[in-house]
């Protein structure tokens, strides 16, 4: 634990960087919006899973691994998933649960812990239902046509988060137009589920089966796990901001309507003035200088980028992803580029090869931390592992301390450079194909073809074998030898 360390975190709420202070430092409480799970997550979908996996392992230095709580949800009711299950012939039941289980593993494949809790909407009706109820009965809510509709007028100050006025967000949001509603603004919070999709006993009096929509599900959720949960264990002085917590984030395309929505049924639910203290947003993703789109045809799943060639022509290490991620400063919007990728995987295994077997979990460099510390400047802190790395030195004069310091730093970030470390013990090419491709290149010599026999040697210089030409010691003949490139 290092409570020394000031953490400065940008609150989208008040639009300043601000010193972060838990409302209770031995339960610090962090809640981020999870996946909805109809589709294998894209790598945009990546950005908040590793940026807040990052703040997690930084506020579980500073106040202890103990003391931090940090819930993601799953959404697993939504008419996305409906329609996609209805689209392959599969139940709602059978979607949801193999792309959550996608979802762990590629998240885990990017190095992310689990967070400590992953609750699923589906899991907690009864908790929406109750927070609707309540809505309703505080005159936040009213019920129509079978539905129960949040309604806006009725928070004077709505809005704050997004900080755009009410007629500029119901023009650029889709605000659904529909009869009942009283102002174009209201947004549901539970709506009546025909024949065949997934339904509950509904809330306030209303018959028959619905589900709930999805803003509520996340207030909901979060007040389970971050107040109702823990409320026993909390400091007075926490006690005294009921139902508040510490940090919400997600993308930037939550703030509104999502998060707007969020922040005004909770208040309005709990008659409180927050929702939680600090709301943190990570920029958008774009591929190649485009923006990403299936019809673009540049739409890439984190499995296709883990386990295909879809990208680049090759399979990518989670490691690598990760580091390209966190190149560029959370906030700001991040091209997802080859070219990125490509350089994330070198620096990588420069620094396993700088720290060699001094690996170590030990403390991590105090400028690292600084760097993170201040709104998690990622790029500031990999600039700063560059320097470490350079000041460990040649095999002659080798600091040692160094090399554990780089290695610790590195393991705050999420990297234990397992990739690198198998990599440096095989050739990065297969043995055979090494030899069948000097094979080729002999005989591409042998025919004149000087052109392909560079070819053949580049493309291997390129994967990080360098080919040697000299003679057979014992025959005189000249033999081609490699080496792994360092
Ligand atoms: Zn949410």
């Amino acid at each position: 634990m290092a409570r020394d360390i000031t953490l400065r975190l940008y609150n989208t709420l008040t639009r300043t960087k601000e010193v972060f202070q838990p409302l209770d430092p031995a339960n610090v409480r962090m809640y981020v919006c999870g996946p909805t799970v109809y589709d294998r997550a894209h790598i945009g979908n990546a950005r908040p899973a590793i940026v807040f996996d990052v703040l997690f392992r930084l506020l579980r230095l500073v106040y202890g691994e103990a003391a931090v709580t940090y819930v993601r949800n799953i959404t697993d009711v939504d008419d996305k998933i409906n329609a996609r299950a209805a689209e392959r012939g599969i139940s709602i039941r059978e979607l949801t649960e193999t792309t959550l289980a996608d979802y762990c593993e590629d998240v885990a494949g990017l190095q992310c812990l689990p967070p400590t809790h992953q609750p699923r909407a589906t899991e907690h009706i009864d908790d929406m239902k109750a927070m609707i109820e309540g809505l309703v009965e505080a005159g936040h809510a009213y019920v129509a046509e079978g539905h129960v509709l949040f309604n806006v007028p009725s928070l004077a100050d709505y809005g704050g988060l997004s900080g755009r006025p009410m007629k500029e967000m119901i023009a650029g949001a889709r605000v659904e137009v529909a009869p009942y509603k009283k102002d174009p603004a209201d947004f549901v919070l539970w709506k009546p589920s025909s024949e065949g999709e997934p339904g509950w006993p509904s809330p306030c009096g209303i018959e028959g089966m619905g589900r709930p929509g999805w803003h509520i599900e996340c207030s909901a959720m979060a007040d389970r796990f971050l107040w109702e949960a823990l409320e026993d264990r909390l400091s007075e002085a926490a006690r005294e901001h009921p139902h508040q917590f510490d940090i919400h984030g997600g993308g930037i395309d939550l703030v509104f309507p999502h998060h707007e929505n969020e922040v005004a049924q909770s208040r309005a639910c709990f008659h409180s003035d927050r929702m939680a203290s600090v709301w943190m947003h990570n920029g958008f993703l774009q591929v190649e200088g485009e923006k990403m789109s299936k019809s673009l045809g540049n739409f890439i799943t984190i499995r296709d980028l883990l386990s295909t060639d879809a990208f680049g022509g090759r399979t990518w290490p989670g490691e690598v992803l990760r580091l390209a991620m966190l190149g560029t400063d959370y906030r700001q919007p991040i091209d997802w580029t080859v070219r990125a990728l490509e350089e994330a995987e070198a620096n990588l295994l420069r620094w396993k090869r700088r720290i060699g077997d001094d690996v170590s979990e030990g403390t991590p460099d105090a400028q690292v931390v600084a760097a993170l510390a201040d709104d998690l400047n990622t790029p500031k802190a990999i600039a700063r592992l560059h320097e470490i790395a350079k000041s460990i030195g040649d095999d002659s004069r080798r600091d040692r301390d160094a090399a554990r310091t780089l290695s610790a730093s590195l393991l705050l970030l999420g990297f234990d450079l397992g990739f690198a470390a198998a990599a440096q013990e095989a050739p990065p090419v297969p043995e055979a194909e090494i030899a069948e491709m000097i094979e080729a290149r002999a005989a591409a010599r042998g025919a004149r073809d000087f052109a392909e026999a560079d070819r053949i040697r580049d493309s291997l210089a390129e994967r990080g074998i360098l080919l040697k030409d000299g003679k057979d010691p014992e025959t005189g003949q000249p033999k081609t030898t490699w080496e792994v490139a360092r």
